[in-house]
């Protein structure tokens, strides 16, 4: 099998969106996606934002090859992946992506060590390596002092950083996260704001799907959807507030 490495250009974007629609059956079917083209470069950060059900889960999703566009083409590293069997997709995620969920998916009776070891399953990473490798991405979040902790001991903050020490620990081309201070507090979700502030210092290709305005302001690129269309797609320098 070619490894799915071969065909990334050491200049390709971190990931292409090229013309993505996505209806989803129905009647009358639901246009989610209407033809939205988006590049984001490595080392980027993006907040997503619009208004629920504009299409935003929709678009992570078509990011992260879980679901097929109905047209249209994305490229995750320069790699095409539309025509991709599940399996090809499967390792390309496994490689090369990040997932955080506002629901942290953790194995609660699991140790914070195991539950981020788990994201190096399947990627012919030793038992050691793998733990080694979790204990440095536990570490990167700040939660060095908790490894041996299991999630249902944590909290809402501290599981979050869990998962996004497993969303990390593969060194992922880049990371999706869909709203993920949506089951935290306000405090929690400017220390997990910040610690993706920092990841993306280090030089992490982050999207961030928020409803949170204060997040979204202190992000340096913000995509606006609206009803499926990219509605508008701001930079703005650090610090600049937004008109
Ligand atoms: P957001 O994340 O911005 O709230 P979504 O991407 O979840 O928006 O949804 C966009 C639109 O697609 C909504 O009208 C929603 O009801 C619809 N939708 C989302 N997922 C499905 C699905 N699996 N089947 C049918 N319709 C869906
Ligand atoms: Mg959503």
């Amino acid at each position: 099998m070619i490894p799915a490495e071969a065909t990334t250009s050491p200049d390709a974007p971190a990931l292409e969106l090229r013309s993505v629609s996505k209806v989803y059956p129905g009647t009358p079917p639901v246009v989610a996606l209407n033809s939205v083209s988006l590049t984001i470069q490595p080392g980027e950060m993006v907040a997503v934002v619009g208004p629920s059900g504009c299409g935003k889960s929709t678009m992570l999703h078509m990011m992260g090859t879980l679901d097929r566009p109905s047209n249209g083409q994305v490229l995750v590293d320069g790699i095409p992946t539309s025509e991709l069997s599940e399996r090809r997709l499967s390792a390309i995620r496994g490689r090369k992506l990040g997932f955080v969920f506002q629901r942290f998916f953790l194995l609660s009776g699991t140790t914070a060590l195991d539950n981020v070891a788990g994201g190096l399953l399947y990627q012919g990473v030793s038992v050691t390596e793998r733990r080694d490798r979790a204990a440095d991405a536990l570490n990167r979040v700040g939660l060095g002092h908790r490894k041996s902790h299991i999630p249902s001991k944590m909290s809402g903050g501290e599981r979050q950083r869990v998962a996004i020490a497993r969303a990390l620990v593969h060194e992922p081309t880049l990371i999706l996260a869909d709203e993920p201070t949506g089951n935290l507090d306000s405090k929690a979700s400017v220390a997990i704001t910040d610690l993706f502030e920092r990841l993306h210092a280090e030089g992490s290709t982050i999207v961030v799907v928020t409803h949170n305005t204060e997040i979204a302001a202190r992000l340096p690129r913000t995509v606006r959807l609206l009803d499926g269309e990219i509605q508008a797609d701001e930079a703005r320098f650090h610090g600049e507030p937004v008109a």
